[in-house]
């Protein structure tokens, strides 16, 4: 009978046991960030139960999920601890513990994507071998462990040089340009000295930055979202525009590059692809993110799956959704603090009014305890007509010169 069914926790794939709603798999995610928020806001609709783990009480995740563990998921007994509340553990931040997630791996805890595939991208030193193993145009790198050695990196690949941490990098923290080889040993101070494990990469003379949002299901169906461009200032994500004007071929190509990327790498969930499009139509790749991506706020509003929907999923086992976008164009602008504290806080509460008065505009805010410069504290998704359209009212939310209101 059924009742005897819903006593016994063991339940059967091949038992009379019927699922109640999409998915009763508990989803463990590292990381309570913006992402994990936006991931417990697409699962709230679908009634999939989200628990975060973040050492922070009052983490962006924490007023939406299910369940917050307060702790460190770059801690082994907080993860181990974390993972037995959950039916499934992915990530929102790739600088987790991996090698406790290979050790539940193989005590039969599900990871997705797979230990292995973190491992690869926390290191971005790795992660560049592993796709140049796999055949993947990159710019060029080379590992330096001294001065000697960034010196003879600029001898071999000129300047500006771009020197970059191999470990916990986010947001540029963990990237310096030198301009010349007087300005190494500078810039290799500012990343913290040699400890740290750093590399250079040759400067990649990009036309413009593109992404793409790839999803892999646990069948290993492989879907990508359409190309994006992304415009960075000061080494920040600052505004996505989607789709990415360039032609269809560099848009075939983008999608290839992305495509045998993922191929490379294990496991279920969306992964970014941050991609260099060159002066004479190559494409490189930058890195790859092993989660949703900042490039994919826009698809929460643009597409008919968003990428924090399509992630859920993919690592709980659904079909996965429709990648297409259902208005024709999107612009998303990150709102990054402007000023540390009250001044900052001003400056953002001022960009959210006007973008309340934009047609099509929407204000996503993190609710981060405290304002930083430059720091990631909520963006606005402006969907419309078409790219031109959208920037002409980005522009009158900017309040930048020579705009006139239509
Ligand atoms: P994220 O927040 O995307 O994880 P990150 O800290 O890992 O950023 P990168 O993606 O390595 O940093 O670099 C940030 C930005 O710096 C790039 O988007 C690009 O604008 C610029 N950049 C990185 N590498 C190069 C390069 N080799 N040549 C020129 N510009 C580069
Ligand atoms: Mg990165
Ligand atoms: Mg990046």
């Amino acid at each position: 009978s059924r009742d005897s069914h819903e006593t016994d926790s063991s339940c059967r794939k091949d038992d009379a046991h019927l699922v109640h709603g999409l998915s009763e798999t508990i989803v463990g995610v590292l990381g309570g960030g913006q992402l994990g928020r936006m991931l417990c806001q697409a699962a709230s609709k679908m009634a999939i139960k989200v628990m975060v783990l973040d050492p922070s009480e009052n983490c962006p995740a924490s007023a939406v999920a299910y369940d917050h563990m307060v702790g460190s998921f770059d801690d082994s007994d907080t993860v181990q601890e974390f993972a037995k509340r959950c039916g499934v553990l992915t990530v929102e931040i790739e600088h987790v513990d991996a090698s406790t997630l290979e050790k539940l791996e193989q005590q039969g805890v599900d990871c997705e994507p797979r230990a292995s595939t973190i491992r690869i991208i926390q290191d971005k030193y790795l992660q560049k071998v592993h796709f140049s193993r796999h055949d993947i145009p990159l710019p060029e790198f080379m590992e330096i462990d001294d001065l000697e050695g960034a010196k003879k990196a600029g001898v071999q690949f000129s300047y500006p040089l771009m020197i970059k941490s191999k470990r916990l990098a986010y947001d540029g923290r963990g990237n310096a340009v030198a301009k010349s080889e007087e300005e190494l040993s500078s810039a290799i101070d500012a990343l913290g000295g040699f400890g740290r494990g750093l590399y250079v990469e040759k400067w990649a003379p990009f036309v413009k930055e593109l992404a793409v949002i790839v999803a892999r299901g646990r069948d290993s169906s492989i879907l990508c979202y359409p190309v994006v461009e992304t415009i960075h200032k000061e080494n920040v994500c600052h505004i996505v525009k989607a789709p990415a004007d360039v032609p269809w071929r560099v848009r075939k190509l983008a999608n290839d590059v992305a495509h045998k990327a993922m191929s490379s790498l294990e496991g279920a969930g969306v992964f970014a692809v941050e991609l260099f499009l060159t002066m004479d139509g190559q494409i490189l790749l930058n890195e790859v993110a092993p989660r949703p991506h900042n490039s994919g706020h826009h698809t929460i509003e643009s597409c008919y799956t968003s990428q924090y929907e399509q992630h859920l999923r993919a690592v709980v086992g659904l079909p996965l959704g429709n990648t297409s976008m259902k208005t024709p164009a999107a612009i998303m602008y990150n709102l990054l603090g402007e000023d540390d504290g009250e001044p900052g806080f001003k400056m953002a509460n001022q960009t959210i009014a006007r973008a309340l008065e934009i047609p099509g505009a929407t204000v996503h805010w993190y609710d981060k305890p405290d304002m930083r410069k430059q720091r990631k504290m909520g963006h606005i998704t402006l969907v419309g007509t078409s790219v031109g359209v959208l920037e002409a009212r980005l522009k009158s939310m900017l309040k930048e010169e020579g705009y006139e209101n239509p």
